[in-house]
């Protein structure tokens, strides 16, 4: 997994990318109920990354620890938050064993992160212990209606994995968001889940395939190469036969979700 990301450190923001607006949305709605209730809040980030999230929020000047265990996609943040971070700490460690005291920090955010994790229970665990009383555990993830071009073009490539064999398995975030949801009420935790942003983001069928040919969804990691290299290939042809010109622009209509969970 660590290597999948160190690949894709360079590459994440270009595919992953919130429009300025949606990223100050996200920001708020991850900073404003914390700060409601506690003064000078500390946040922490695990699987924080090249900083989607958290360089608004360090932006603002907000006690932000920054956490993740791939040097890569740390190296990134630090040289995007480099002359604003006075408040924040990137910390690279393992989101399973975390460096900090119990009942140390106001929140604990999680971002596309669970269905990375083979011990994402032992995670979710570390972020209840470090929470202070009141605390708030954020979970946040991006959805789209699955009604796009972008869609249709992995429907495709998932056809012809099939034709070759191979069954790829997708749906593993939401899979895993559920499971941690069970968890978060066996605690005795109150998940409440809300839209903060929606958008539009405009994506050409030559980006949706280089996405899929670049490897950059978790989804595409475990395709073996010989089985990944002809599917690709194929997709490729199917791509040009259906797209007049591969370069015209599609909308994808994307939410933001936080999930909030308060800790006694
Ligand atoms: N939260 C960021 C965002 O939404 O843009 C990054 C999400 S990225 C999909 C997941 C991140 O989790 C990667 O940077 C990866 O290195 C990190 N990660 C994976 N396993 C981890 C672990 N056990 N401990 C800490 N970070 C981990």
């Amino acid at each position: 997994m660590t290597s999948h990301f160190s690949r894709v450190a360079f590459t994440y923001d270009r595919t992953r990318y919130h429009p300025p607006e949606v990223s100050g949305r996200i920001a708020t709605a991850l900073t404003a109920p914390v700060e409601k209730l506690f003064r000078d809040p500390l946040f922490l980030e695990i699987g924080a990354g090249t900083g989607r999230i958290a360089v608004p929020i360090i932006a603002r000047g907000y006690r932000y620890i920054a956490l993740d265990n791939n040097p890569a996609m740390l190296e990134v943040l630090r040289q995007k938050v480099a002359g604003v971070a006075r408040k924040a700490r990137l910390v690279e460690a393992d989101a399973r064993e975390l460096p900090f005291e119990r009942a140390s920090l106001h929140a604990v955010i999680a971002v596309h992160f669970w269905h990375l994790i083979e011990g994402w229970r032992q995670a979710l665990q570390e972020s209840l212990r470090v929470l202070r009383p009141g605390g708030f555990l954020f979970e946040g993830w991006d959805q789209s209606n699955g009604e796009s071009e972008d869609w249709r073009i992995q429907q495709k490539w998932q056809e012809i994995l099939a034709g070759l064999g191979y069954r790829l398995v997708r749906g593993r975030h939401q899979a895993r968001l559920e499971e941690v949801e069970k968890e978060l009420v066996r605690y005795g935790l109150e998940p409440r889940s809300k839209t903060v942003a929606e958008w539009v983001e405009l994506r050409s069928p030559r980006t949706s395939l280089e996405m899929l040919l670049e490897r950059i969804y978790s989804f595409t990691w475990d395709v073996p190469e010989e089985v990944f290299r002809p599917s690709v290939l194929e997709l490729t042809r199917w791509v040009e036969a259906t797209y007049p010109d591969p370069d015209v622009e599609y909308p994808i209509h994307w939410q933001f979700v936080v999930r909030s969970s308060r800790v006694p």
